[in-house]
């Protein structure tokens, strides 16, 4: 899908989405996700209208209008923009079965959801999860300028969908591994974590059209009203069609309860991933347990006191220096990292305590 700026100079970009197997043969471009993936870019960027060449759905063009708003709102640099089709605005329909889905990277919100969603629902529910879609090209890292999908973050992926795949044949799902260039089109980090992950998320899964009737989308466990980030419970529903709905799931759940949960399962505790690949973990490691998310996911485990049982990380422990050298981009962060302190006391370690409590200070010294 190609994509062309009218008050930017910047160069005709192409969109793609792209898989094989048996996921090629139900992932079906279409203009919706084009028109959820461009929406959040259009507004950042200043574009008067968004003009799909093609026919989208209606409940998509009220929803699309919502968001956009809630941008505006959050962050006053971006435009409200026209959003325009030119075979016009029709309504979707879903499949006659009802068949629900979920992003599934391995991390802890998604993890999660899969398993509150076995726990819930017998697997001839129609809410019982069915499939799994796991992306490619959501990590900065994972394309680069030139625009080529980096080998050694293919082999990674590709370590990635491994798992998933033993984890597939336990809990009876299928996985549709993707690949995408979505977040190189992302005008940088803050676009990308305020505006573009959930769009990016919301857009992949409109391309299963026909197959499923519904997107689980896990919140990042920060509760039912988090500060402005990417996917937030005020608009993530905004983002349905009428073919396929897109729903929160675990608003309610801080992201410990989720750790909590997932240690108390024999997949959560190996599969575990919540890093955030800045470097791809050395010796087949899954996680690097340097990393922001790693110290964060870690400091939680110790406060649970399970962080010897949890062998998706090879490190045991943790040293408070470690902890406050830790970067804390904006207050959704700090927020998380705060849940820590309560099970840390608790569980007597006050040096990380001390850590954290001198890590937020500094954040909220620095942010004034
Ligand atoms: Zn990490």
């Amino acid at each position: 899908m190609d994509l062309v700026w009218e008050n930017n100079d910047r160069p005709r970009q192409t969109l793609y989405f792209e898989a094989g197997g048996k996921t090629a043969e139900i992932l079906h471009a279409n203009a919706n996700a084009f028109a959820i993936a461009c929406l959040p870019l259009a507004a950042w960027l200043n574009e008067e209208r968004l003009l799909v060449e093609d026919k989208l759905c209606k409940r998509l063009r009220y929803g699309l209008s919502s968001i956009n708003q809630v941008f505006k709102q959050w962050f006053p640099r971006c435009s409200l923009v026209d959003v325009q089709a030119s075979e016009g605005f029709q309504t979707t329909r879903p499949p006659d079965q009802r068949r629900v889905a979920t992003l599934l990277s391995g991390g802890v919100d998604g993890l999660a959801t899969l398993r509150i969603n076995r726990l819930d629902y017998p697997l001839d529910h129609p809410e019982s999860i069915k499939a799994c879609i796991t992306l490619f090209g959501i990590n900065k890292f994972d394309i680069d300028e030139q625009g080529n999908q980096v080998p050694e973050r293919l082999d990674a992926f590709e370590a990635v969908v491994g798992r998933l795949s033993e984890l597939a044949d336990a809990e009876n799902y299928e996985l549709h591994p993707v690949r995408t260039n979505i977040r190189s089109l992302a005008p940088g980090y803050s676009f990308w974590v305020k505006m573009g992950f959930g769009a990016g998320h919301s857009a992949v899964s409109q391309l299963f059209q026909g197959t499923y009737d519904k997107v689980l989308l896990a919140s990042d466990g920060d509760g039912p009203n988090p500060p402005p980030v990417a996917i937030h419970p005020v608009f993530n529903q905004h983002f349905s069609t009428d073919a396929v709905r897109i729903q929160s799931e675990q608003d309610e759940m801080t992201r410990l309860q989720k750790i909590d949960l997932l240690t108390d399962w024999e997949y959560g505790r190996r599969f575990m991933q919540p890093c955030h690949y800045v470097h791809i973990p050395e010796g087949g490691a899954i996680n690097c347990g340097e990393c922001e998310k790693c110290v964060r996911t870690m400091l939680s485990l110790i406060g649970l006191g399970k962080l010897d049982e949890v062998s998706a990380f090879e490190q045991k422990d943790l040293k408070p220096i470690r902890v406050f050298l830790i970067p804390v981009s904006h207050a959704g962060k700090a927020k998380l990292l705060g849940q820590a302190i309560g099970p840390l006391q608790k569980a007597g370690r006050s040096d990380l305590v001390w850590a954290i409590r001198a890590r937020l200070a500094l954040y909220y010294l620095l942010r004034h």
